[in-house]
This record gives C-alpha cells, sequence and structure tokens, in this order.
C-alpha cells in the first residue's frame, strides 16, 4: 500500500517524480524516498514524512538524473524509520528497488541470502528483492532473466521498480498494479495512471508475472520465461483538473460539498451497461454483495433496497471475511464487488474466490482502469473523479447513486430514482448549507470520548458509516449501533458523558427511536438528532429537507462527514491524511 514510480527521460527527473509521489500520496505517506541515476552512480534521498515536509528538508527536487525510481511508504514490515524507508539496495549498492506489497516469505529469503554473505540494512521485508537481484546479476544473466529468477523466489503481493547504476530501470508485479506510461520524453512505471497522466493520457497495464525494462528511449516487455510480450495501450480519461482543493482548506471538504454534482454523474452515463448489469443479475441463482469498509457499508443500504423494492435477496460479505466464509457458489451466482480504487486486496482476493468457483464478477468502481475494473465481467463506475481526501465521502454517496439506478432498473422504476435526482441535490445542498451549525456542535463534543451513532433498517448502515468518518478522521471512538440493540448490551454504556446521534427520519422507524431516544435520555447521555421532525428528546438537532423516503440515506450521512471533518480539525488532525490509513488498501 505505498506508491512507485520510475521514470527515464532526456531531462531532469526528480522534480517530476516529486510531482508524481504528491499525487499518489493516498497511496501511503508515512515515508519517502528517491533514487536517481547522475553518471553512473546512484545518488538517494529518503526521509519519514509526507512529500512536501520531506522535499523541503531534503531538497528532493534537486538530485541530479534524467533516470530514477521513486516511492511513498505504508509501513508493513519494519517501523516508520528512515533505514526502512525505500529505496533499498543490494549490498554493492549497485541497484536500488522501490516496493509495494508483501513479500510473504521474506524471512527465509533473508535467512539464506545472510548464509550467502548479504548484508542488510533495514527491517523491511523489501530489502530481499535488491539482494536477490544483486545475486542473479553475479550470474552473468540478461536483465530479463535476473528479474524473472528473482520473481520465482518470491511469495506474497508485490510490484517492485529497480533501477541499475547504468541507467535501466526494471519491473515486474504480481498482484499489485503496475503500469507503463509511454511519454514524450520517455516512459515511466508507476502504481497509478495519476503517477504520469499530467504527461501522457496513454497506459499499458502490466499483467501479472510480466516484466518489463526499460532501456533508455526503449521498452521491452517479457513473460518469466523471457519470452517478448505485447501488451495494447490504453487511452485513459481522468479529471486531472479536479485534483485541486479550489477554495476549500481540505479536499475532504472539498469533496462533501462536490456531492451534489457526483451523485448526479455517478448515475448518468453507461445506461447500456446498466441493463447489462441487470439482466446478468436478474439471471443469477443467487447474489451476493461484497465491499470493505465504507463500501461494505454501501453494500448494506443495497441489501436493503434489493430485498424491499427488488425482491431479491443478497448475501453482504464484509471483503476480509470473504475466503473464511466460502458460500457455495457456482456458475449461476453472481458477486457485486465495490471499491472505490478497485485496487483493494481484499475485494481482490474475494473476487478471485468467486470466479474460482465459476460465479460472474459484477464491480462497481471509481477507477475504470482499475484492476477491479479489469477482471469483472462487467463493470458501473461512480465518475465521481479522483477522491483525495483518505476517507471516503463523494464515493460513498456515489456507489449509493448507482446502486439505487441498478435497483431502480432492476424494480422497473418502482423507486423513482433517476426522476427524482434533481430534487435529492437540492436537498443535497440544503444540508451542506447547515454546515456552520455543524461545525458549532462539533465543538460542544470535542471533549467527548466515546460517540454512538444509531439508526435502525436502512439507516443503519448510515450510523456504521458516520461511526467509521468519526473514527478515520478524528481519532474518537464511535460505534454505529442498531437502535433496536441498545436494550441488548450498549444501554450499559449509557452515561451522563456520552454522546448520541440518532438518525432518526420521518419514516416508519420514527416512532420505535423516538422511543430509544427517550431511554437514552433518562441515562443522562447528550443527544442529537439528524431528522426532519424535531423532538423534545434532542439536545441539539440537525433538520433534514423533508424528501422521498429513499433519499434519506444520502442526506443523513453528509452532515455525518461535516461533523467528523471538525472534529478533526479541533482534534488538530489532517483530515485528509488520517494516521496510520491509506487511501487504497492494497494489501491484505
Ligand atoms: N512491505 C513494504 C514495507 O513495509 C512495502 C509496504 C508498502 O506497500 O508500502 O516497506
Amino acid at each position: 500500500m505505498c506508491s512507485i514510480i520510475g521514470y527515464a527521460s532526456r531531462s531532469s527527473v526528480a522534480p517530476v517524480l516529486v510531482d508524481s509521489l504528491k499525487r499518489m500520496e493516498y497511496r501511503g505517506y508515512d515515508s519517502v524516498g528517491l533514487a536517481t541515476i547522475d553518471n553512473g552512480r546512484i545518488l538517494t534521498r529518503k526521509g519519514v514524512g509526507r512529500v512536501s515536509a520531506v522535499n523541503s528538508s531534503l531538497n528532493l527536487i534537486t538530485m541530479q538524473g534524467q533516470v530514477g525510481i521513486g516511492h511513498t511508504r505504508w509501513a508493513t514490515h519494519g517501523g516508520v524509520t528512515e533505514k526502512n524507508a525505500h529505496p533499498h539496495y543490494d549490498c554493492a549498492g549497485d541497484v536500488a528497488v522501490v516496493h509495494n506489497g508483501i513479500i510473504e516469505n521474506y524471512k527465509d529469503l533473508r535467512d539464506d541470502l545472510i548464509k550467502s554473505g548479504h548484508k542488510f540494512k533495514s527491517d523491511t521485508d523489501s530489502e530481499v528483492i535488491a539482494h536477490l537481484l544483486e545475486s542473479y546479476s553475479r550470474k552473468n544473466l540478461n536483465i530479463a532473466q535476473i528479474v524473472s529468477n528473482t520473481c520465482k523466489r518470491l511469495k506474497g503481493s508485490y510490484a517492485f521498480v529497480a533501477v541499475f547504476e547504468n541507467g535501466t530501470i526494471c519491473g515486474s508485479r504480481f498482484d499489485e498494479p503496475l503500469i507503463i506510461g509511454p511519454a514524450d520524453e520517455g516512459y515511466f512505471i508507476s502504481s497509478d495512471v495519476l503517477g504520469f497522466l499530467p504527461y501522457t493520457d496513454k497506459a499499458i497495464f502490466l499483467d501479472n508475472k510480466d516484466i518489463a525494462v526499460i532501456e533508455g528511449k526503449d521498452l521491452k516487455l517479457y513473460d518469466y520465461d523471457g519470452n517478448p510480450l505485447f501488451r495494447q495501450i490504453t487511452q485513459v480519461a481522468w479529471e486531472l483538473g479536479s485534483i485541486d482543493k479550489g477554495k476549500f482548506t481540505h479536499y475532504t471538504l472539498k469533496e462533501i460539498h462536490e456531492q451534489p454534482l457526483t451523485i448526479m454523474k455517478a448515475s448518468s452515463r453507461n445506461v447500456e451497461k446498466l441493463k447489462l448489469f441487470c439482466d446478468i443479475i436478474r439471471n443469477s441463482s443467487t447474489l451476493y454483495l461484497t465491499g470493505s469498509g465504507t463500501s461494505y457499508h454501501s453494500a448494506l443500504v443495497a441489501k436493503h433496497l434489493l430485498s424491499k423494492f427488488a425482491k431479491i435477496r443478497a448475501e453482504t460479505i464484509v471483503s476480509s471475511e470473504f475466503q473464511y466464509d466460502l458460500a457455495p457458489m457456482d456458475s449461476s451466482s453472481v458477486l457485486i464487488a465495490i471499491s472505490q480504487s478497485g485496487e483493494t486486496a481484499d475485494v481482490l482476493q474475494s473476487v478471485k474466490d468467486a470466479k474460482q468457483m465459476g460465479a460472474k464478477i459484477l464491480s462497481i468502481v471509481n477507477v475504470p482502469t482499475s484492476s477491479l475494473a479489469r477482471i469483472s465481467d462487467s463493470f458501473l463506475t461512480i465518475d465521481c473523479g479522483p477522491e483525495v481526501g483518505v476517507a471516503a465521502t463523494k464515493s460513498f454517496t456515489g456507489q449509493l447513486s448507482v446502486l439505487y439506478s441498478i435497483i431502480d432498473e432492476l424494480c422497473n422504476g418502482c423507486l423513482g430514482y433517476q426522476l427524482s435526482k434533481l430534487e435529492l441535490v437540492d436537498a443535497l445542498n440544503e444540508v451542506l448549507a447547515s454546515e456552520e451549525q455543524i461545525e458549532k456542535i462539533a465543538d460542544s463534543i470535542t471533549a467527548s470520548k466515546d460517540i454512538y451513532i444509531m439508526g435502525r433498517s436502512i439507516h443503519y448502515p448510515i450510523a456504521l458509516e458516520g461511526a467509521l468518518k468519526i473514527k478515520e478522521l478524528a481519532y474518537v471512538h464511535a460505534e454505529g449501533i442498531a437502535t433496536g440493540e441498545l436494550k441488548h448490551g450498549p444501554l450499559a454504556l449509557i452515561d451522563t458523558n456520552s454522546v448520541v446521534i440518532i438518525i432518526n427520519p420521518k419514516d416508519a422507524t420514527f416512532q420505535d427511536n423516538v422511543a430509544s431516544a427517550h431511554e437514552i435520555k433518562a441515562r443522562g447521555a447528550m443527544i442529537i438528532g439528524i431528522s426532519d421532525e424535531p423532538d423534545d428528546s434532542y439536545d441539539m438537532f440537525i433538520k433534514l429537507p423533508t424528501v422521498g423516503r429513499i433519499h434519506y440515506p444520502f442526506l443523513e450521512v453528509v452532515p455525518l462527514q461535516i461533523l467528523a471533518y471538525y472534529l478533526a480539525l479541533r482534534k488538530n488532525a489532517d483530515p485528509d491524511y488520517p494516521r496510520n490509513l491509506a487511501k487504497s488498501v492494497t494489501v491484505k
């Protein structure tokens, strides 16, 4: 879960590499490093912190050389230290390596390499790659053979890029993305097209076990047996313009405010694909939905709507649990996999498991060129543009918008979703206009250590999502609870220090929620109601506009996102880059 970039150009690469890493920092941001080749020597600078901070202290952009590689890390093995920051080296310092993923057998490899005289300098799993490349380099093999012999020794998931003193860049992948960007001045090799999009909108997506070798102006691809390979060039379209904070202080706030626009976009294209998607669902005998974190919460909302409106029972499985919970699937089963990035390792693993059993895979992604989109039988995009804030906001409502469109199509328009989208956009704008009031509420609960968010029915997943936002952004313990479960345990936690947020729209859940609110009130907790209907149990009230009932989830999540954002600011946390997290979780 990190970003890797390599570039062989006709001019100085360091400023370009630093910019690329900034654009890909969503993938991990605990430390940064660059290696460039200057007159046949490898230069390195690396340090702990975000790209701009490390660049300010180490002046990365002034590094000389027309060939180089770079990395932002999200540590899996070895602490967050300068020593463990990538690139890593072989003993002789002839090759520098950046790696994304986990080498599962690194301990055995490390022991073997140490026995044969190699000296390790870091605690990472990644360093074994550099020493393996070194040991095969000594054997008079060509570069493709050196890389393939190295890869054959690795177990786990990886994408790595290495640069040799002579300026040759090579790389390979297994279950982590690696993409070539053929640009005017030379070739990029990157974890994400965002790494090179300002320079080229063409991309070559490497498959598992492909080997890429970039020597000067030449790119060659090989398989593990050293046979030359050909891979298609894909044209990528991506709204780079929107990777800018605009008038907002943080990407997260900007992305929260983009939602009226992005939910419209999310389901306005792909009419034919949507029909195909629905045909595949109609023809299935069993339907499953999977996702991680926020995407799992959209799956829960969809499950509810599928059952209620399309009369289709679906099972939801958290992606990281999928492998332990293997539902019996066959060629008549369909798995809908949901992932913003389309690179989430747990989701990809679920898809592979389901495919092995013969199931059809439908996916909902934001990145149409992602691994998930490419391995699916069909996919729909949420088209919300790059989401930079690590905590998902606009991608969640984008996923809901696509899922609502699917269910609307499945029930022949019974949701009326497509027709009522303008009404929903107006209502969302109204909710966004209460930002100042929500900021004040954040002020009044800044000291609270536990926040409970409750809702019933389709609102329960929104309670889970709201709690997730507060945990991620503000580092406060928050729990989403199905309101009816209160009396089965959580009520024991409620006292005068508790803050309880009740999602309580005026629908079939309203009266039961009001009764629960009074039980909570009697225990002295502070209650914040989110509803279109006030109640005297609320100490604070966030008013929702009255809309068609199906729209409530969209409206309810927005105040919770704003609340989490302002709580983060009050705690001096960076809402865009929460500690210990990365946007795209590409490791298991
Ligand atoms: N496992 C490697 C490390 O801990 C790479 C992690 C990553 O993908 O950022 O350094």
